[in-house]
């Protein structure tokens, strides 16, 4: 049996913990850094705890759902002001144990009542954790191409070919920005095909959005694919977090909601959802989700926190930049473009186990074998020596 993902980074950090070299670098970890390389509180969810702790709120329970002001703030997010199911009252919605929790809910709730195959296409390869939550969720794990490691970018064809080749009515789960592990992501008008394409199948989507806002600095525009979906049409279930894009990693404050056929059927969703989720875990925590809220709802702190995201993208595709440049300093051949063509939080480098596992052991750089490297890890003062590693097991 394979080692989990959570084995996997684990014996990553071990490794690099055990390594007393002073200027060894983790590219291993999910969270994002600060060009310190420091954990990062972004300031508007500082003065968010602030606000909340000046209006001394109890500690009652939230309702099964959750805290309805942050559910409905986090819909505004990802379906956006103009979103006709928005404003025809038809998004059912709960509070979620973040994204991993609403792409549980959201499995369970599938599982439950899809009238079609209870099966789930996840793209090859994708984060590590989907398929144990679906298969947990007593879904069937299904695989659909989508890296082409030839091109070390989008195996569009591919994932063409598979949504076609499905069953009708199958269940695909589609990243809807910064693809993780491998940062690339469908251009706009290739979203359109796959729309058109899913839209042939009579298939689901259900969407991940683990990074809106994080991927490219604009919350409007990491939230394409999910909108243009729906302006197509199509009836979409959408698992959100806010790890990433408010570093609320872990206050756990995510979203599970489904685009419904009309207000009625939404009221029915509503209820059903509740009944899946009282059995799990009762209701949500409310700390995370006041602090969203506030971030949300507060017109002054949301363009404050705006800024922030940007920030933060800001930096990880500056990193990319630097680190292509470096190597290309370096007198590199090999065409590191899609460094910079990748988005998000990770970079697919390319590079075999066997240049990691270099990487590692000659020169202090540790990150998973697959060649993912987390470009949060990376900052103005590594990436010389990062350029270089990566250039001496390259070259
Ligand atoms: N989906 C994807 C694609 C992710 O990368 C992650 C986090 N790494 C998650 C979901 C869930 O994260 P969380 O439960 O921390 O919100």
């Amino acid at each position: 049996m394979g080692l989990l993902i959570a084995d996997v980074i684990g014996c990553i950090t071990e490794a690099f913990n055990a390594d007393k070299f002073d200027k060894k670098i983790n590219l291993g970890v999910g969270a994002y850094r600060d060009d310190k390389g420091k954990p990062y509180v972004l300031p508007s969810v500082r003065t968010a705890e602030e606000k909340l702790l000046h209006s001394k709120l109890n500690k009652e329970y939230a309702g099964i759902a959750g805290v309805p002001q942050f559910t409905k703030a986090a819909a505004l997010l990802a379906y956006g002001p103009n979103s006709v199911p928005l404003k025809e009252d038809r998004i059912a919605i709960t509070q979620s144990i973040s994204g991993t929790g609403a792409l549980r809910v959201g499995g369970a709730f599938l599982e439950r009542f899809y009238p079609g195959d209870k099966k789930i296409y996840v793209p090859t390869p994708s984060w590590a954790n989907h398929n144990a939550v679906f298969k947990d969720s007593g879904l069937q794990v299904e695989k659909y191409r989508y890296y082409n490691k030839d091109t070390i970018g989008l195996d569009f064809e591919g994932v063409l070919a598979d949504i076609k080749a499905a069953p009708k009515g199958s269940i695909f789960l589609l990243h809807a920005c910064a693809h993780n592990p491998t940062g690339i992501d469908p251009t706009e008008p290739q979203w359109r095909e796959i729309s058109n394409a899913m839209k042939e199948g009579g298939h689901f989507a259900f969407f991940d959005m683990a990074y809106q806002g994080f991927a490219s600095g604009d919350t409007d525009k990491d939230a394409f694919a999910v909108r243009h979906f729906i302006n197509e049409g199509h009836n979409v279930a959408l698992a959100q977090s806010f790890a990433k894009n408010m570093g609320l990693y872990g206050e756990r404050v995510g979203a599970f909601s489904i685009v419904c056929e009309s207000a009625e059927e939404k009221k029915r969703v509503d209820s059903q959802l509740k009944i899946l989720v009282r059995p799990m875990y009762s209701n949500p925590p409310v700390n995370g989700a006041r602090i969203a809220s506030e971030i949300l709802n507060d017109p002054v702190l949301n363009e404050q926190w705006l800024a922030e995201v940007k920030g933060m993208a800001d930096r990880i595709i500056t990193m990319r930049a630097l680190l292509k440049k470096n190597l290309e300093d370096l007198g590199s051949k090999h065409d590191w473009s899609h460094i910079t063509s990748q988005i998000g939080m990770f970079a697919y480098t390319g590079l075999n186990p066997k240049q990691m596992e270099q990487l590692a052991k000659e020169h202090s750089v540790y990150a998973t074998k697959d060649g993912r490297i987390s470009v949060a890890g990376i900052t103005t003062g590594n990436v010389k020596r990062l350029a270089e590693s990566i250039h001496k097991v390259t070259c």
